[in-house]
């Protein structure tokens, strides 16, 4: 309610100023109380109205009986005065009447015949000194007054005011039900009183007429009073509800996040500090809950924003289902979302973030549309005395831990996660640098056809050192140049440096660039290659594209336009790392692979358990045939590595036994036997790279 309409509304006092209420209320009730609140208002205010309008009936009930008896007095008076004029005109010889106190026969006829008119049914005449001379019904008898003066009548002949009385004549014999009594004074021609008469008038029509009108009256005029009062008043109480849900409205919309329904980030905070400070005082542990949506920028992208809206809110109702009616949960940033869990334990924060894992893996469908997501967690337990701060960065860390540690992982706080994000950080900023300044270095790692042992080509390898010279192993940077959508820039410069090197080798010699999942998001990948092979003057065929299958689970129909693009402008493709991730042979041959470059893991287990191993690569080897594609092994280390694949007539490998990834300058005098040096052929050979 507005201060202006609280002032002028008469009921105003009943509202209390809403200032006074918007006390620190708990989140879930204060809604709930606010509208009893308003409720019981709501009543009180009609209740205190049907008061007012009790008042009112009774107070105008006074008042239309003492209107009513004051019109009875005053017409009877009238009505008196009227009938005296009358009865004067009639009987001229009235004063002597009064002095002698002796009608006459023709007097009595009169005195009957008046008081059989109308509404008079008897008089009664006093003489200067109030003293009874006649009345009416009584005057043939003859009867004895004027020994006592009537006060009233002395009172009249004296001041000359009426003396007009009500009379109640249920009771009394010979009497109308009501009647009025009314002493008039009796003038002569001069203006001189002369006598008093009392005049008795019959008043019971029109009182009962009156009566009926006022009774009418006295029933109406607090109805209509309570009409006017009543109807603005519900009508301004129902405003005050109206309000006060816009209150409301705007308290769910300032502390709420209106797309999820749970806290919003300020209020999160603002709530969560005082939790801090009571469990610091019980000497609890508070555990704080960072949960993340694994790729949902990709959600988004794939299947639109209203689908993206409520995967969050699917994720956020898992939360809240999962967590204690203490515990608050509030979304901090676009898929970033924070649980505070007061007096908790390591044990009851595993198992919650157990549940939220399983929970969000499952299959989730939007009109029509399904989609199995993930989330990944980072937890803390937060010991009493750690600032708020302390404890969401620390469970920050996890989290961001837990995303580069695969995803789909609840990951605890531990002190080791500070070095990690440090380092993560300087990475970063390295690899910027370098792609303002410069600093990638290209090394090449040999191919060899199995059979015949030559070389068939080169596999570029990415390198990046410290400005100190520490090198940086490509597996650490490349996620980072992902992570930070640095991959696009890197990934062309490769090419460009790969392409440029290859210029320089003999025609039968490819080389393999690595590209990441993430060079196929916007969709430029086919263009700029044509482009760049068309500027370098470099023929297709000689290049191979490197790709993990991890590519292929991403969206399917965007990456498959490219490799097939790919495949048109005749490079050659290759599922890298094969045999690590999901091994689909049906996505290899939906996609026209020419190479499956097996992973070195099978030839290291070949070391342990042969039998098996060599059973699992010549599978590997017969299928990757039988659906035209050529094999490579990767990390061949031994002479006795090198001799199986060789039986199992694999067609390529490759390893430190053939030859390390080394600069572009030591592969010119590898490819160039004009330009060998011993120095060079040696600087190929396992022990060193
Ligand atoms: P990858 O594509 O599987 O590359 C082969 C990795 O195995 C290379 O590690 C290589 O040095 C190593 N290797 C080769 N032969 C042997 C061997 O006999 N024994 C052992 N133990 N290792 C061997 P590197 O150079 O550290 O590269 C690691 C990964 O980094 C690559 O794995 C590739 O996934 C990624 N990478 C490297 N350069 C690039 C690049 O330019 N772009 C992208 N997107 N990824 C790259
Ligand atoms: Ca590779
Ligand atoms: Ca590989």
């Amino acid at each position: 309610m507005t201060e202006y309409s609280r002032l002028f509304h008469p009921f105003g006092f009943l509202f209390p100023h809403p200032i006074l209420e918007n006390g620190a209320m708990n989140i879930t009730d204060s809604r709930l109380r606010k509208t009893t609140r308003s409720r019981i208002k709501l009543f009180g205010g009609i209740g205190a109205a049907i008061g007012l309008a009790l008042v009112i009936f009774a107070g105008v009930h006074t008042l239309l009986d003492s209107t009513l008896e004051d019109a009875i007095k005053r017409g009877g008076e009238q009505k008196a005065k009227r009938w005296l004029q009358f009865f004067n005109t009639q009987m001229p010889e009235l004063q002597t009447l009064v002095t002698t106190g002796n009608p006459t026969e023709d007097q009595l006829d009169l005195i009957e015949s008046t008081v059989q008119l109308g509404e008079v049914f008897l008089f009664k005449l006093f003489d200067s000194d109030g003293r009874k001379i006649i009345v009416s019904d009584e005057a043939r008898f003859g009867a004895e007054y004027g020994d006592k003066p009537n006060p009233k009548a002395t009172n009249v002949f004296e001041t000359g005011i009426s003396n007009i009385s009500i009379n109640d004549g249920t009771q009394k014999p010979n009497r109308p039900d009501v009647y009025v009594e009314a002493y008039v004074q009796a003038l002569d021609a001069d203006g001189i009183p002369f006598a008093v008469l009392e005049v008795y008038i019959d008043e019971t029509s029109s009182f009962t007429l009156f009566h009926a009108a006022f009774d009418w009256l006295a029933v109406a005029l607090p109805l209509l009073c309570a009409v006017i009062y009543i109807a603005p008043s519900i009508g301004f109480l129902a405003r005050t509800a109206q309000v006060r849900t816009r209150e409301q409205e705007v308290d769910i919309l300032s502390r709420f996040d209106v797309l999820t329904g749970v806290l919003n980030r300020r209020t999160l905070t603002a709530e969560a500090g005082p939790l801090f400070e009571s469990d610091r005082r019980k000497r609890r542990d508070v555990g704080v809950l960072f949960v993340d949506l694994d790729k949902f920028k990709a959600i988004n992208d794939e299947n639109g924003h209203e689908f993206g809206d409520n995967f969050l809110r699917h994720i956020s109702a898992i939360l809240s289902n999962n967590l204690r009616g203490t515990d608050l949960v509030g979304r901090i940033g676009g898929d970033e979302f924070v649980a505070i869990m007061p007096a908790a334990s390591d044990q009851q924060m595993d198992s919650v973030s157990r549940r939220i894992l399983n929970a969000a893996s499952t299959p989730f469908s939007y009109k029509g549309k399904t989609l199995t997501g993930s989330v990944s967690i980072g937890t803390h337990l937060s010991p009493p005395g750690q600032s708020m701060d302390e404890a969401l960065h620390a469970a920050d860390l996890a989290l961001y831990h837990a995303k580069h540690s695969g995803r789909n992982l609840a990951i605890r706080y531990f002190e080791g996660l500070d070095t990690a994000r440090q380092r993560r950080r300087r990475i970063e900023a390295r690899l910027r640098e370098a792609l303002d300044a410069g600093g990638f270095e290209l090394h090449y790692q040999p191919l060899h056809h199995c059979q015949s042992g030559d070389l068939a080509g080169f596999e570029a390898l990415l390198r990046l050192n410290f400005d100190d010279g520490e090198a940086i192993p490509p597996t650490e940077f490349i996620p980072v140049a992902e992570e930070s959508r640095m991959i696009n820039d890197i990934g062309d410069l490769v090419l460009r440096m790969a392409v440029t090197a290859a210029k320089t080798w003999p025609d039968h010699l490819y080389v393999a660039v690595n590209l990441s999942p993430a060079q196929f998001e916007n969709g430029t990948l086919v263009d700029k290659l044509i482009a760049l092979l068309d500027e370098l003057d470099f023929p297709a065929s000689r290049l191979e594209l490197e790709v993990t299958e991890s590519l292929l689970l991403e969206d399917e129909e965007r990456v498959a336009e490219q490799l097939s693009g790919l495949k048109s402008m005749g490079v050659s493709l290759a599922m890298d790392d094969f045999g690590t991730g999901y091994s689909s042979l049906g996505y290899l041959w939906r996609y026209k692979f020419d190479k499956l470059k097996v992973d070195r893991v099978f030839l290291e287990g070949y070391e342990f358990d042969s039998d098996r191993y060599r059973k699992i690569i010549e599978t590997i080897i017969v299928l990757g045939h039988q659906m035209d594609m050529q094999v490579t092994v990767e990390g061949v280390e031994t002479t006795r590595q090198s001799k199986l694949l060789k039986t199992l007539h694999c067609d390529q490998n490759q390893g430190f036994l053939l030859g390390r990834p080394m600069p572009a300058d030591q592969i010119k005098a590898l490819v160039d036997p004009s330009y060998a040096d011993p120095a060079v052929a040696n600087g190929a050979a396992p022990a060193t790279g």
